[in-house]
Formats: structure tokens, C-alpha cells, sequence
């Protein structure tokens, strides 16, 4: 685990540890230990079963390349706490290196214990991927009660808070891909070498 989260805050930092320098691990580390002192991680989930209902978002055009995984599918939401954005927010103040790393820190804590909390095969799939709507996150953590259960809101903006925080569907069996994506001709993360999804397929 400790590789893992060394590994993911270089790449939040835009290195990898074959190139990063001393100063850089040692940022990183202190960065490391500092939020997940402070990260208390929660997460929820409910299946589209249980639900009764497939959610109205789901159903849209730029959701289709999911259509296939939606039967088995379940809502899923998780926060690193608030705890981690205020540490952030207060190192900008003072030490913008410092907050940079902590930064990278809890982003590669999040997809830890998101990856971790995974079974049979999930993936997370959050709107925003493949061409879908970012701002459905809204109807994940309302159908989830997150703002309840896990302190999870949306501000005016449709931003996160905690920032630190995830939402999407759980798919089993899905692989990313941009085959099929309403928004390939025109992506963004594709003309820079990058997917949505974090990965290459
Ligand atoms: S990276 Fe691929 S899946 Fe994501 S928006 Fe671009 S084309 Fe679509």
C-alpha cells in the first residue's frame, strides 16, 4: 500500500519514481503521512436493484456505452472528510509545495481506498467519463442520501465538497474504452495523450 500511495502522489505530481528527486520523495512522503492522519474515509453504495428504479440520468445517449452493465450496477459515493481539504487549503497559505503535495497525496489516498473497496471485478464509473454529464454526480449522492450519510454536498458550482470525494456507478466486468464515446471526435483528453478514465485501453 505504501508503494501504491507513493507511486499514485508522483503521478498526481506529474513524476514517477524512476525520475523523482530526493526533495520530491521526501515532499511526497511527509505529504503521504500527513493525509492519511487526517483522511477518514467513508463510502456508500445501494445496487439499482435495491433502488427499483433505473435513474433517469442513466438513461441518456452518452450513457449507452454503460447500457450493457447498468442490470447489475449499484450507486456508490465515497469522501476522504473534510479534515483533508481544510489541511490543503491551510498549507496554500503557507507552504504552496507543501499543499501541492498534500494535494497529489489525497488523490492517490482516495483511489486507494476506492480501489480497495472494490469487489468482483468493479470499476467506478463517474459522471464526466466517455462524453456523460459531470454534473449527474447530483443525482448519485441525492439517490444516495450522501449529504446524510457521508457529509457529501454540491456546491452552486456542482463542485464536491468534501473535494475530496467520489461518486459514480459501480459496473461490473466494464472495461474503459473510448470506442463508442459521443465525444471522441472532439475530446480534449485524447488530443493530449490523456483519457477521462485515468488509463489507456
Ligand atoms: S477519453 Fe475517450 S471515453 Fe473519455 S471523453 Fe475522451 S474519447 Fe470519450
Amino acid at each position: 500500500m505504501e508503494q501504491t500511495l507513493l507511486n499514485g502522489t508522483l503521478h498526481y505530481l506529474g513524476c514517477d519514481g524512476r525520475h523523482a528527486d530526493t526533495a520530491t520523495l521526501s515532499l511526497a512522503r511527509q505529504a503521504i503521512g500527513t493525509m492519511t492522519a487526517l483522511a477518514d474515509f467513508r463510502c456508500c453504495e445501494i445496487s439499482l436493484s435495491d433502488l427499483g428504479h433505473t435513474p433517469d440520468f442513466v438513461l441518456k445517449p452518452a450513457y449507452a456505452t454503460i447500457a450493457g452493465f447498468v442490470a447489475e450496477a449499484s450507486l456508490f459515493a465515497a469522501t476522504l472528510g473534510i479534515r483533508v481539504d481544510r489541511k490543503i487549503k491551510s498549507l496554500g497559505t503557507v507552504d504552496m509545495s507543501a499543499a501541492v503535495a498534500a494535494n497529489a497525496a489525497a488523490n492517490a489516498i482516495l483511489d486507494a481506498r476506492v480501489e480497495a473497496a472494490l469487489t468482483d471485478g468493479q470499476v467506478l464509473f463517474c459522471p464526466g467519463y466517455s462524453g456523460t454529464d459531470m454534473s449527474d454526480v447530483r443525482h448519485v449522492l441525492q439517490l444516495l442520501d450522501a449529504q446524510r450519510r457521508l457529509g457529501i454536498f454540491t456546491s452552486d458550482s456542482g463542485m464536491m465538497i468534501p473535494e475530496k470525494s467520489v461518486a459514480g456507478l459501480l459496473l461490473k466486468g466494464y472495461r474503459f474504452s473510448c470506442r463508442g464515446c459521443l465525444i471522441a471526435s472532439k475530446c480534449e483528453h485524447l488530443r493530449r495523450g490523456l483519457t477521462c478514465y485515468g488509463r489507456q485501453d
